[in-house]
């Protein structure tokens, strides 16, 4: 029953007075209350007989039965039956108490004797403990002990394994005698035929076929025959007939081997060009898988051949592996290295994009960078615009550059760029300034030099080139230039004094090449 408190039991009865429309007087509450409190097995009117009887009792019995907090009269009696039952009353005498106790230590030894006479070794065992504990002087917690065990002996004792014995006929499983009487007449002769046929069922099942499935119909012949007069098998005819089944069972199961064992060999043959072919694609390993290849090759296909290739594929497995992690950390390395040269690379063309900024000469015709020629211009201009000294501006370039360099290749360009500056170094003045302004372009600043002295100095330079022997390897190569000239008086600024001379380079080309413009006044 729930644990139910004093108070719960009072709300009950308060809502029971009001549901029944009783009055709410001592009397009435009395009632309902003992009422509820029974049905909760707190009987107030018992509580109250018991306490008087308690109350009664002797010394140490009325100590315990408090200490109990005995409510009801079952459990009272249980208390008084147990007490008295131990023949521990007060009122009988120790030598009754001496007497129960070795009648009941002589009981429970034969008790255990008889257990120990069954056939169950756990229970024997324990038996037999229990007997020599009590043939001792033995305490409470002993007993409690040996208690506990055999527990645990009953609740983990599990008779299943007799159900076998059904297959035998046995049905009485509680009576040891039955059950051996019920074994002894399945294998006496009056049971003779369930035994045979019990042989019987087991004989054919030997005669299946392990691999082979194609002897069906022979075996449920031959089946039917022994299973019909299982006693033939003693008969000459019978054995031939079986023996020749087994025969051509023998016969057919190595012909269904034969055949596995040769797809298993083309399976095997598949796995060994596979690795021919890997160990052709990758270096590192490939003695390894050489290896494999011949282990494979020298293979049996027997129980321990099988086991073989198993090994050898789970070689060809990790051997892989690594193959494929090894290839992979290369390619890890090679990318690293790759992208370690594309940075190099990036910062060197940087680093020589600057420098080819900053510097002053140029790297192949030795003449002046652009970036130095402006600079230069802007020192001759500022010079005129202070003292008014004049300066003339040449543009040269070179005429049908591309044609030399698709006739003789880059290099035979670049021979005769850096020998046209070189000629143009030799006939310039101290004072002049050469300086290469694009790919197959120069420019010479001529200061305190007229138009026509520039137009002169052009021309003589024009007909130099047109007379030089440029060679190139064995080659012979024609060059010419063409000319622009302008003078800075004449224009406005410097940028316009250059645009005038390109304006002139431009009429040279236009008229024919191999020329300057303008043309000298004479
Ligand atoms: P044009 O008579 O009209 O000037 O004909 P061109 O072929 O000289 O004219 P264009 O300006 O079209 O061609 C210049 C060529 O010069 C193109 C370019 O490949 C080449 N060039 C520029 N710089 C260099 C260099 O440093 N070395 C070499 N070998 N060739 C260069
Ligand atoms: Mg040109
Ligand atoms: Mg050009």
């Amino acid at each position: 029953m729930a644990a139910v408190t004093v108070s719960q039991i009072v709300k009950e009865a308060l809502t029971e007075i009001k549901n029944r429309h009783l009055m709410l007087t001592p009397e009435n509450y009395t009632d309902v209350f003992n009422e509820i409190s029974k049905k909760y097995g707190f009987s107030t009117e018992e509580s109250r007989k018991i306490e008087k009887y308690i109350s009664r009792l002797g010394g140490e019995y009325k100590n315990q039965a408090l200490s109990l907090n005995i409510k009801t009269v079952d459990e009272f009696v249980a208390f008084m039956t147990a007490r008295l039952g131990r023949g521990t009353s007060a009122t009988k005498s120790n030598e009754d108490d001496v007497k129960t106790n070795q009648s009941l230590n002589a009981f429970a030894r034969r008790i255990l004797q008889a257990v120990s006479i069954l056939h169950n070794k756990d229970a024997k065992a324990l038996a037999e403990q229990g007997m020599q504990l009590l043939a001792k002087k033995y305490d409470p917690q002993t007993l409690d002990t040996m208690r506990e065990r055999w527990f645990d002996f009953v609740s983990s004792y599990n008779d299943e394994y007799l159900d076998f014995l059904k297959y035998y006929g046995v049905k009485s499983f509680d009576d040891l005698q039955e059950m051996s009487k019920e074994l002894e007449n399945f294998l006496t002769v009056k049971n003779e035929n369930s035994g045979i046929a019990a042989i019987t069922e087991l004989f054919i099942k030997m005669l299946e076929p392990s691999i082979t499935t194609e002897l069906g119909d022979k075996l449920d012949e031959l089946t039917g025959i022994i299973k019909k007069n299982p006693l033939g098998l003693s008969e000459q005819d019978l054995q031939d007939k079986i023996s020749s089944f087994v025969d051509l069972r023998i016969e057919k199961d190595r012909a269904e081997i034969k055949e596995k064992v040769g797809s298993l060999n083309v399976v095997l043959g598949t796995i060994g060009d596979k690795i021919s072919d890997i160990a052709a694609s990758s270096k590192t390993s490939s003695l390894k898988m050489q290896d494999i290849q011949n282990n494979l090759k020298d293979v049996t296909l027997n129980r321990t051949g099988i086991e073989q290739i198993r090994t050898i594929l789970l070689n060809v497995a990790s051997a892989l592996e690594i193959e494929s992690r090894e290839f992979g950390n290369e390619m890890n390395k090679k990318q690293q290295t790759i992208s370690e040269l594309k940075e190099r690379v990036s910062s060197l063309e940087k680093e020589l994009e600057a420098a080819k900024l900053e510097s002053k000469e140029d790297f192949l015709t030795k003449v002046a960078t652009k970036r130095a020629l402006m600079s230069e211009l802007q020192k001759i201009e500022d010079a005129y615009k202070r003292y008014g000294i004049d300066y003339s501006l040449c543009f040269v370039d070179i005429d049908f550059f591309k044609k030399i360099n698709d006739g003789y290749g880059h290099d035979a360009g670049d021979v005769i760029l850096s020998a046209v500056a070189q000629l143009l170094k030799k006939h310039v003045r101290k004072i002049d300034f050469i300086g290469r302004y694009g790919g197959e372009e120069f420019i010479v600043l001529l200061p305190n030099t007229n138009l026509n002295d520039a137009v002169k100095f052009a021309d003589k330079v024009r007909s130099v080139i047109e007379g030089f022997k440029f060679i190139y390897k064995d080659d012979r190569i024609k060059v010419t230039i063409s000319a622009g000239v302008a003078t800075r008086s004449a224009n406005i600024n410097e940028t316009l004094t250059l645009e005038s001379a390109d304006k002139m380079l431009y009429s040279s080309k236009q008229n024919g090449r191999n020329q300057v413009m303008p043309k000298i006044i004479e």
